[in-house]
């Protein structure tokens, strides 16, 4: 039966006579069954990978996992889950990287907490969309209580506001919007909503630190500023922002007749893990009224944690704040929000689309969080997951996972310092170390690490990350999982020191 031969059926759907053959896929009450033995068949495919994976990764090659998936003809559908669940076990999911095993420590994906991804069932089977309350109802509500709390662990006032985003580069852009625009309306009248970039954008300058994150330059050239309008302050001994060498970068550039509107503190840089003294930022922000905005992307961990919060003091002063709960709060990705001190300049950024939140609309009545989203229109209940882990994990055992981390990290840190092996470059705020293996014979210490990190790779044992310092390439691990111990990091060093070992011999 198709479309056509439906019949019409009952208008209020008490006996419409839908469902199984063609419709049988449509999510609704009649087809229940089959989405719950759909959900079922896949979780079985969960435990698979969670029971077969003792390494974080099967080593494959990239040509041969593309050419896996190549030879695949999408036009040819397959006749059962069975057989869908096959083809991708054998496409993804044997060769995914499995961020929960403590020996993984390359980037920043942290281990996902149960009740996120009991929540996440909900978020895509109800599927609603957080732009308006007419597709949302209590969600909206919700994500607005958890962007309340969000600010009240900052420290904001009753006068914050701000909204989930896909990811933390996207939450950065809106604090560089924000930044540019309230500059350019507080400066010169001048409203670059409507009317464009000003005259003096060109000459518009937002200083960073060497180590923040390089989504401020692809957001500051989508917002037609170029990479040119972020200026990069050199870092000192820990990696953080030099104050004395910021003041310099500012003066220096209000000499070349450029315009400073603004300073991005990093709360925890993706390499170091170190937090930029933000008191610091904050007076001369302050000073120069001009925007700061806080990317705590990462560091937002430690606004839970009780042995830890200390280190983001003068984050409560920022003009607004980038969190990403897909990398310090145990959430699956995407979970993110973008916080402002002062909802009145959130107003900046809306716009009225007459279908969705007319501007007869009372926001007090029917609130529309579309208002607030930069980009996003159709929008997921990312929101629901952090809902359900503080309900039923409670801010403490969050903090009590951070802090279990970070501890670990200083272990590690007093470990790979007294090793002879090794060398430790910085201590981390965070979770993230900074090393490399040396051999006194070995003059090629890049190459010797280099060999060592792709020798790791392949062998899918143990997943690290690396970094180049000053051009030298460097070992690079980040802690983000709870369950690792000291014994777990004993032994990937081992093994870090067995490959080095073998340099110059088995190559
Ligand atoms: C990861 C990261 C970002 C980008 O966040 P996404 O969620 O990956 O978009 C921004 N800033 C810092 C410091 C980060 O570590």
């Amino acid at each position: 039966m198709n479309n056509n031969q439906m019949p019409a059926g009952d208008i209020l759907g008490a006996s419409l006579p839908h469902i199984s053959g063609n419709f049988g896929n449509i999510f609704h009450t009649d087809n229940y069954d089959h989405y719950r033995s759909a959900v079922e068949e896949t979780l079985d495919l969960v435990g698979t990978f969670l029971h077969r994976n003792d390494k974080p990764f099967s080593g494959i090659e990239a040509k041969e996992m593309k050419g896996m998936v190549q030879q695949i003809d999408l036009n040819q559908k397959l006749s059962s889950y069975q057989e869908l669940l096959e083809e991708v076990d054998t496409i993804y999911v044997k060769h995914a990287t499995a961020f929960h095993l403590p020996q993984y420590v390359a980037h920043l994906n942290c281990p996902i907490v149960i009740p996120a991804l009991a929540g996440e069932i909900l978020v895509s089977a109800i599927n609603s969309s957080q732009d308006t309350y007419d597709q949302s109802a209590g969600g909206t509500f919700m994500e607005r209580k958890l962007i309340d709390w969000t600010a009240e662990q900052i420290g904001y006032g009753t006068d914050s506001d701000g909204v989930f985003t896909a990811g933390g580069s996207q939450s950065n852009l809106m604090g560089l919007v924000m930044m540019r625009d309230c500059f350019s309306q507080k400066r010169y009248n001048h409203n670059i909503k409507l009317d464009g970039l000003p005259a003096e954008a060109g000459r518009f300058r937002i200083f960073v630190s060497d180590k923040s994150h390089f989504s401020n330059l692809k957001n500051a050239s989508i917002m037609g500023l170029g990479e040119k309008c972020i200026v990069k302050v050199p870092t000192d001994e820990r990696f953080c922002m030099d104050i004395t060498l910021l003041k310099k970068y500012m003066k220096r550039e209000e000499q070349l007749g450029n315009i400073p509107i603004g300073i991005v503190a990093t709360a925890g840089t993706t390499d170091f893990g170190n937090v930029d003294p933000l008191e610091d930022i904050a007076n001369i922000a302050e000073h120069h009224n001009i925007w700061m905005h806080v990317d705590a992307a990462y560091g937002c961990a430690l606004l839970l944690s009780e042995k830890y919060r200390h280190l983001l003091n003068g984050i409560e002063r920022a003009d607004s704040v980038t969190i990403d709960y897909h990398k310090s709060f145990f959430q699956p990705i995407s979970s993110s929000a973008f916080i402002v001190k002062n909802k009145r300049e959130l107003r900046i950024l809306k716009h009225h689309a007459d279908y969705l939140n007319p501007a007869e609309m009372d926001e007090e009545e029917i609130p529309a969080q579309i208002n607030k989203s930069i980009i996003q229109s159709t929008r997921r209940f990312d929101a629901l997951k952090l809902w359900f882990t503080l309900r039923m994990m409670g801010k403490d055992q969050l903090a009590e996972y951070t802090d279990t981390v970070i501890d670990l990290t200083k272990d590690v840190a007093s470990m790979i310092a007294e090793n002879p092996h090794f060398e430790l470059l910085s201590d981390t705020d965070l979770s993230v170390l900074v090393f490399r293996y040396i051999r006194s014979d070995v003059g090629d210490l890049n190459a010797l690490n280099q060999y060592i990190k792709m020798k790791l790779f392949y062998s899918g044992e143990v997943l690290v990350a690396s970094t180049k310092v000053d051009g030298n390439f460097y070992l690079k691990f980040t802690f983000l999982n709870p369950i690792t111990t000291t014994e777990d990091v004993h032994q990937i060093l081992n093994k870090i020191k067995a490959h080095g070992e073998d340099f110059g011999t088995a190559n």
